[in-house]
C-alpha cells in the first residue's frame, strides 16, 4: 500500500506544468484531486516516476459564465459544481451527478476535469460531458479543443496526449422554449460507482416536439457513449410514454456491459433501459412536460 518512489513537482503556471510533461512524457502523471491517482499509485497499478501536482496553479480554479458558454477550470472540485448557482441554473444534470459521486471527502478534492482525463468507464462525469456537448481544452506545445464525443476512446483511454494538460471544459448553454435535463444513477449503495448512469438533455419547440435530444450512458460499455439511435428516434416527435419506452429500449440495445460484482451483463442492459426511461421522464418533467 506504499507507492513506488517518485519525484514530485508543484508548478505554479500552466507553462511550467506543460514543460514538465513535455520533458518526462509517459513517465509523468498529472495530480489534480488525487482521488483516483493516489489509490492507483498505492496499489501500484500505476507507478509514475514523476508526479506533477497542478494544485498550485491557482489560475485553473474557476467557473466562468459568459452567457452562451460556461467554462470549468481544471481545479474545480466536484463539490464546487454541486454548490454552484450557475451550474444549478444552467446544467441541473451536473448537480444531480455531483451529489451522487462518492462521499463528501472525495467530492471536496476530486475534480471534474480530472475525472474526464481519468476516463473510468463507470465514472459519472463523462455522461454529463457527453450529453452537454462539452469541449475539452488541451494544452501541449499548442492549444487544441477536443469534443467530448471524440474524447473517450476506451477504458481509461482518451484522445489526450501524454504531453498535454487538460486545462478546462467548455459547456455550451442549451437554448430553446422548453428545456430539461437530468442525470440518474443506479448504485448498489450510496457513494458506490454506478451500475448505470444516464444523462438526458431535451429541448422542445413551441409545438411540444423534441427539437434537440442528448442521451449519454455510463458504466454499461467499455467507454461512455451517446445513444445516438435513441436520440434520432425522438427528434421531431411529440413525447409520449410509448415513444420514451422505445427510445429507452434502443439506448439499452446500444450498450455493451460486462458482468462483474455489480451485476450480470443482462441485468445491466435491462437497468440501462429502465434508467434511460426514468432519466428522460425526469428531463421532460423539468421541461414542464407531463406524460
Ligand atoms: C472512495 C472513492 C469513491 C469514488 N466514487 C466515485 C463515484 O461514485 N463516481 C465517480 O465518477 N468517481 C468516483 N471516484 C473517483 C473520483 O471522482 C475522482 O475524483 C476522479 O476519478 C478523478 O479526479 P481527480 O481530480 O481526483 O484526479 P486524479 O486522481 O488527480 O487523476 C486521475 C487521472 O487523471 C489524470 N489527470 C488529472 N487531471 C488531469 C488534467 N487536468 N490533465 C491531464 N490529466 C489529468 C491524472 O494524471 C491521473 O491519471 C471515487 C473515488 C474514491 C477514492
Amino acid at each position: 500500500m506504499i507507492p513506488r518512489k517518485f519525484e514530485y513537482f508543484a508548478p505554479t503556471t500552466v507553462a511550467q506544468a506543460v514543460s514538465l510533461l513535455r520533458k518526462y512524457k509517459d513517465e509523468a502523471k498529472i495530480l489534480s484531486g488525487g482521488m483516483s491517482l493516489i489509490p492507483m499509485m498505492k496499489l501500484r497499478l500505476v507507478s509514475p516516476q514523476y508526479v506533477i501536482d497542478i494544485n498550485n496553479i491557482k489560475s485553473l480554479n474557476y467557473i466562468k459564465d459568459s452567457g452562451r458558454v460556461v467554462r470549468i477550470g481544471a481545479l474545480v472540485r466536484h463539490a464546487d459544481i454541486e454548490h454552484s448557482p450557475v451550474i444549478r441554473e444552467k446544467f441541473p444534470m451536473m448537480v444531480d451527478a455531483a451529489a451522487h459521486i462518492a462521499d463528501m471527502q472525495v467530492r471536496n478534492l476530486g475534480t471534474f476535469v480530472g475525472a474526464l482525463a481519468h476516463a473510468d468507464p463507470a465514472a459519472d462525469w463523462p455522461a454529463s460531458a457527453l450529453a452537454l456537448d462539452a469541449e475539452l481544452v488541451a494544452q501541449g506545445s499548442s492549444k487544441r479543443i477536443i469534443k467530448a464525443t471524440k474524447f473517450f476512446k476506451g477504458p481509461f483511454e482518451t484522445a489526450l496526449k501524454p504531453t498535454e494538460l487538460l486545462v478546462e471544459a467548455l459547456l455550451p448553454v442549451p437554448k430553446g422554449p422548453k428545456l430539461g435535463q437530468a442525470y440518474l444513477k443506479f448504485e448498489r449503495k450510496a457513494g458506490d460507482y454506478a451500475i448505470v448512469g444516464v444523462a438526458s438533455s431535451v429541448v422542445l419547440n413551441e409545438n411540444n416536439e423534441f427539437e434537440k435530444v442528448a442521451l449519454a450512458l455510463t458504466a454499461v460499455n467499455p467507454f461512455p457513449f451517446r445513444a445516438t439511435d435513441a436520440e434520432q428516434l425522438l427528434i421531431g416527435q411529440k413525447p409520449s410514454k410509448e415513444l420514451i419506452e422505445q427510445a429507452a429500449k434502443t439506448a439499452a440495445s446500444m450498450s455493451d456491459p460486462s458482468s462483474d460484482l455489480r451485476g450480470s451483463a443482462e441485468y445491466k442492459k435491462e437497468m440501462a433501459r429502465v434508467f434511460t426511461r426514468r432519466s428522460l421522464n425526469k428531463a421532460l418533467e423539468r421541461a414542464g412536460v407531463a406524460l
